[in-house]
């Protein structure tokens, strides 16, 4: 079945479309190629604005093929969740047109920053080390056991592959990716997740075959703002006009943020019911689901026992009991992996009740006052994890927080604070890291600060210490080494020890007269490889930002300080607050505070609502009806 039937648009290209579908009975077709966006247009014709706002179509012609479709494939990487998902919410509304089933093939790499592979990485330096560590892994394959299981009770067929080593790496995404109709990418933003994605992308452009990511990170997408163009020896879209200031990306982007965050909430990101589904939970139904046997690899629908060639399923993640010490033995090779953090389970409920935790103790209210109190571990969020391997939505967050504002004015400090967080700074990274190839590199800072650290008129200081010394938390400055030592215990770093953190590397960068480039990169290692929310594109931005990111110079034209010797805490406060952390995550109870503010702005919207009705139109009225709906899940 070829969905481009159902076209009916009258352009040059659909034309020829139509007629090699009008040729599916002749002998010999004419292979016929058009652009994906003129492809996507022809088979769904009535996708939101909004969801088609965050599709970036592959910048090569695709064959439309005139012969009956396969399936679509989804290969997850950065959002890992049901709700608000527009790559799911896409590969399913692809997959009905065309009545196919949906593949999902999670990929989870051991790999390296640069999406390099652990033996390639042995022969590299030691800052390219591999990020896929046992903390991250767990949390990574927890978030994965909920969302399959969502996603395959929709009905699609999913499958987790788990990259050891290099002799156990199958390239099965690859041979996928030119069998189906359709791919779906998520918009990944940086390595190595971006590298799965060029690498998907690669080998769909050989194929002459259709490949769209989709941004379900960010509330208004970068790829629809920015200005985009094919770079003409890559052949790779590249973006620019990126304004210097997190706050003029913020305004470019607020007149487009409500419609996204209605569109969320109307169901526009949410995945269709699908027309074709199929049940592989187990292995015996992979067995038995025939449909899909001549896609798959032989290997993983033969019916015997061997589990090694196979790649993990639903079933097999649910027979699982603890993927923290699972991820442990996982990760043996790597010896001084980090271990997996007890306080923190990777999935969507246990991100839910972290806000719904936070909420309740006050955390919105006061955010404004108590942020910047790290004695106080659990006054920000901690939410940072969740958001950037997207298991929970952004559009949820987001959306209580403007019901609960409108409930309750006394969150009106709090909730305008938290947003220049989580929309201006964080959004802000993320168009940097698309406009950018070099965005974790020196070259992205503005001229003053590269001219500045170039110039070395900082104060000198004797330090030269090795990146174990700094791992291990042994440099001898007693402050930043307890920082460290929270970071690689917890997993965490308060967002305000963060900065000082980042910026005393910076200085010592500095002082020891050392290329800036060697510094930095030393403190993305550390970032990267134990917080739990590093390899993000808040990584990065936070680390630039300690060597004059997106900031302005110092009135001596230097870069603004911040040293751990000179900071407000003492070594002391943070081994208290690393106990308050783990005991009260651990033992807290909570009102869910979430709830009643949510279903008391639901009653006060609801009079509203009951006068406009009569006014309204049916997507407004569909709004209302989706709203009423989450209220009621949220007040159970
Ligand atoms: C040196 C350095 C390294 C950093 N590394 C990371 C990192 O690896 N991953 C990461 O997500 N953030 C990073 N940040 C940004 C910020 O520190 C964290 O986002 C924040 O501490 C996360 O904790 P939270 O969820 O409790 O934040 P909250 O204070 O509760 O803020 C809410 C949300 O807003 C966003 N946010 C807050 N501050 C920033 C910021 N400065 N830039 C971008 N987004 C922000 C986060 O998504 C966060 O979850 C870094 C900052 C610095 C200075």
């Amino acid at each position: 079945m070829d969905a481009s039937v159902s076209n009916s648009s009258h352009d040059e290209t659909s034309t020829s479309t139509s007629a090699a579908v009008g040729a599916v009975h002749k002998v010999t077709p004419t292979p016929t190629k058009i652009s994906s966006l003129q492809h996507l247009n022809n088979l769904l014709p009535n996708l939101s604005s909004t969801l088609q706002e965050r599709i970036v179509h592959c910048p090569w012609k695709c064959h439309v093929s005139t012969a009956l479709q396969s399936f679509v494939l989804y290969l997850p990487t950065v959002n890992l969740r049901m709700e608000h998902n527009p790559s799911f919410a896409l590969a399913c509304s692809l997959a009905n047109a065309w009545h196919v089933p949906v593949i999902v093939l999670a990929v989870v790499g051991c790999q390296t920053r640069s999406g390099m592979s652990q033996l390639q990485q042995q022969k590299k330096e030691r800052l390219d080390a591999t990020v896929m560590t046992a903390r991250r892994l767990a949390f990574t394959m927890e978030a994965l056991q909920e969302c399959c299981s969502l996603w395959s009770n929709h009905g699609a067929a999913v499958f987790v592959r788990v990259h050891g080593n290099s002799s156990s790496r199958a390239m099965e995404h690859l041979s996928l990716a030119v069998k189906a109709s359709a791919v779906v990418l998520d918009e990944a933003f940086v390595r190595p997740y971006s590298s799965l994605v060029e690498q998907v992308e690669g080998a769909c452009r050989n194929a002459s075959r259709v490949c769209y990511r989709v941004d379900g990170s960010t509330t208004v997408p970068p790829c629809s703002i920015l200005k985009r163009c094919v770079d003409s020896e890559s052949g790779k879209y590249v973006y620019s006009g990126i304004p210097d200031r997190a706050w003029k990306w913020n305004k470019m982007t607020q007149g487009g943020r409500e419609r996204h965050l209605d569109a969320a909430l109307c169901s526009e990101f949410d995945a269709p019911t699908l027309l074709c589904p199929v049940n592989v939970s187990s292995r015996k139904s992979l067995f038995e689901a025939n449909l899909l046997h001549r896609y798959l690899p032989s290997s993983w629908v033969m019916d015997t026992d061997e589990v090694v060639s196979k790649p993990l399923l639903c079933s097999d993640l649910n027979e699982i009991p603890c993927f923290k010490k699972w991820a442990v033995n996982f990760c043996g090779d790597d010896k001084d992996s980090p271990h997996p953090c007890k306080h923190t389970t990777g999935n969507y409920s246990s991100g839910m009740s972290r806000w719904s935790q936070w909420l309740d103790r006050g955390g919105l209210k006061d955010y404004a006052r108590t942020r910047n109190d790290p004695k106080k571990p659990h006054s920000p969020s901690r939410m940072s994890c969740y958001l950037n391997l997207g298991i929970v939505s952004i559009f949820r967050l987001i959306s209580d927080m403007d019901k609960i504002g409108e409930a309750d004015k006394n969150h009106c400090s709090g909730i305008e604070k938290y947003k220049e967080e989580i929309l201006k700074w964080r959004e802000y990274s993320y168009a940097h890291t698309l406009c950018r190839n070099d965005y974790d590199k020196i070259s992205c800072l503005p001229g003053w600060a590269r001219r500045y650290l170039s110039s070395n008129k900082a104060e000198y200081c004797i330090y030269d210490y090795t990146i174990n010394e700094m791992i291990g938390g042994c440099t001898g400055d007693d402050t930043w080494d307890a920082m460290q030592k929270y970071l690689v215990s917890t997993g965490e770093l308060h967002n305000n020890v963060r900065m000082t953190w980042g910026k005393t590397v910076m200085h010592w960068g500095i002082a020891q007269s050392k290329d800036p480039a060697i510094s930095l990169a030393e403190l993305v290692y550390l970032n990267d490889r134990f917080a739990l929310d590093g390899l993000s594109p808040p990584s990065y931005g936070g680390i630039l930002w300690c060597y004059g990111w997106g900031d302005k110079p110092a009135k001596d034209g230097s870069i603004s300080i911040k040293y751990a010797s000179r900071y407000k805490c003492s070594a002391t406060d943070f081994v208290t607050a690393e106990k308050i952390l783990i005991e009260e995550a651990s033992s807290r109870k909570f009102l869910d505070i979430r709830s009643m503010l949510l279903s008391r702005a639901n009653g006060q919207r609801s009079v509203a609502v009951n006068k406009r009705r009569r006014h309204t139109s049916p997507i407004s009225q569909r709004k209302e009806r989706t709203l009423h709906n989450f209220f009621a899940k949220a007040t159970r």
